[in-house]
């Protein structure tokens, strides 16, 4: 399905950092001055090992509306509280009362006669109520490394969770328990702006590179949600022709942006990882940004 105005992604992508950002304002939005007059769910495995019928009392004002990495965290009034996950095809959408929404799996009913959709055609998804109280000390979210967004983080935090790892700088990126939000695409796209090879050994890098990487996050999530921003759906199913608005990700086999040199690829944690050998070099090199 094409709507107007929606921006589309390239092939198999899965929501991060700045896609759950959007997602959060956007129910921030839809919420704000309203009520939840009925919550409902569906029996399906994004309540895997949750308490579904907890679902039922997520009802009133929403008084909190959180994210941590992937992961959102509503409160409702009375104590009540919901962890919410996106998974690789989940998202919110908003529809009026009546109209059916294909692969609904949860839904808020509004007092204003609209109906906030959890939609996920492919069920990784994760929906967990718990008392509100709860949800910071929940596993998922206990086990999470910083927010960049969020909490903030420097070079030298960045290298404190970094620093140990023995895995390549790109899998250590995606460790969700050393940088909360960082997925395949924006890890790649950091990488790319800072001239970091994705296989460097995290022990290898010189401040200066911290610096760099730690800019780079920075840059590439502040200006995927300024993209974003003010759209009212964001669609991330797999579609046709698609543009790939990324710098690095997705683009092997094509000149790279800031050289010209074919873009390589190659198989990182399970992952598929793009680079360009000769802006990210395996070796460190002193280099002008
Ligand atoms: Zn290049």
């Amino acid at each position: 399905m094409r709507v107007p105005g929606a921006r589309c992604y390239v092939a198999g992508r899965m929501p991060e950092l700045p896609e759950v950002e959007i997602a959060r304002r956007n129910l921030a939005r839809w919420l704000h001055g309203h009520r939840v007059v009925k919550s409902e769910a569906d029996n399906t495995r994004v309540f895997r090992g949750a308490k579904r019928a907890r679902f039922s009392e997520l009802t009133g004002r929403v008084e909190s509306l959180d994210r941590k990495g992937k992961y959102l965290l509503l409160t409702f009034e009375g104590e009540r509280g919901l962890l919410a996950h996106l998974g690789m095809t989940g998202k919110f959408v908003r529809r009026p009362e009546g109209q059916v929404e294909p692969h609904s799996r949860a839904r808020f009913h509004l007092d204003d006669g609209s109906v906030i959709h959890f939609k996920d055609s492919r069920l990784f998804g994760r929906m967990e109520p718990a008392p509100a109280a709860r949800l910071p000390q929940l596993k998922a979210i206990r086990e999470l490394g910083r927010d960049p967004v969020v909490e903030g983080l420097t070079a030298e935090q960045l290298r404190e969770a970094l620093g140990r790892s023995k895995q390549g700088l790109k899998v250590a990126l995606m460790d969700q328990g050393r940088v909360a939000g960082l997925g395949n695409i924006y890890a790649a796209e950091a990488l790319f702006l800072a001239g970091l090879h994705p296989a460097r050994k995290p022990a290898s890098l010189k401040p200066e590179e911290w610096e760099r990487l730690t800019q780079a996050i920075h840059e590439v999530l502040q200006a995927a949600m300024a993209q974003e921003q003010g759209e009212e759906q964001v669609y991330l199913e797999e579609e046709q022709g698609s543009e790939n608005p990324f710098r690095i990700y997705g683009r092997a086999g094509t000149p790279c942006p800031k050289c010209g040199a074919k873009v390589q690829s190659f198989t990182q944690g399970g992952r598929t990882t793009h680079f360009c050998s000769k802006c990210q070099p395996l070796r460190s090199k002193a280099r002008k940004r």
